[in-house]
């Protein structure tokens, strides 16, 4: 399954001109590139299409009235070659590739012509806007200037820059005090929506619940209660087993 805006990319991408929303969401589910989720994805679609549209680097455009089409490419013919080129020579090398890397063997394969002083830096321009405006672009960076192929399953594997304790607190869905997790509690739209809770030099990501109990008491008053409540709560049983029903008597 693609996310609606991925779809939506591809859809109007195959269409080469200007969808309507009804259209894109019909297409889209024909292909079986989504699964329509809810009483109405056509205003789904419009409401991602539109938010995404917000952003000055976004593939979308309005047309019209719950219209949509592809920007017209910045890119000419040869920059497209350049990001063929990079996508060729990543698949190749199977393993992540500092852009000159890609540039020096694009170059020594024909794939593209030395053009200018900097077709390097021409390559990962390309590389970037391919990754800011298409939301289904092949390239993943991976480290400084480096760059590697989304498809590849290892690509988490590369030594990623180290992750700060902020970036780490920022990731957590679950409630540093008392441990609740949105997300699992209600899907996707309970994601990201702890809220940051300094403790001393420490950023804590909580719950709303623990938020205004921590207006009440500390942070390490409110963990001991929470473990005495779980320590007195009385353990799950088994439900018993239904008993085999005798024969009623006669
Ligand atoms: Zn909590």
């Amino acid at each position: 399954m693609m996310t609606y805006l991925e779809a939506a990319h591809l859809i109007l991408a195959e269409a080469g001109a200007a969808v309507s929303e009804e259209d894109i969401v019909s297409r889209a589910i024909a292909k079986g590139l989504i699964k329509p989720v809810g009483k109405s994805p056509v205003k789904s679609i419009g409401v991602v299409l539109r938010r995404a549209s917000q952003n000055p680097t976004s593939a979308f455009e309005n047309a019209g009235p719950r219209l949509w089409k592809l920007k017209e490419a910045l890119d000419t013919d040869s920059q497209v070659s350049m990001r063929e080129a990079a996508h060729q020579i990543l698949q190749k090398a199977g393993r992540p590739l500092h852009y000159r890397e890609i540039t020096r063997r694009a170059i020594r394969l024909g794939m593209i012509r030395p053009e200018g002083r900097t077709p390097a830096l021409t390559l990962r321009a390309r590389m970037g806007d391919d990754m800011n405006r298409n939301p289904v672009t092949p390239f993943v960076r991976v480290a400084d200037g480096t760059y590697a192929l989304k498809e590849w399953p290892l690509t988490s594997k590369v030594p990623a820059a180290k992750k700060t304790a902020k970036a780490t607190a920022k990731k957590r869905q679950d409630c540093a005090c008392c441990g609740f997790n949105p997300k699992k509690a209600y899907g996707e739209i309970g994601e990201d929506i702890l809220l940051k809770h300094k403790d001393g030099k420490a950023v804590l990501m909580i719950c709303g619940n623990c938020q205004i109990m921590l207006k009440l008491t500390s942070l390490v008053d409110l963990k001991a209660r929470l473990a005495e409540i779980k320590k007195a709560a009385p353990k799950k049983v088994a439900p018993p087993k239904a008993r085999a029903t005798k024969p009623a008597k006669v």
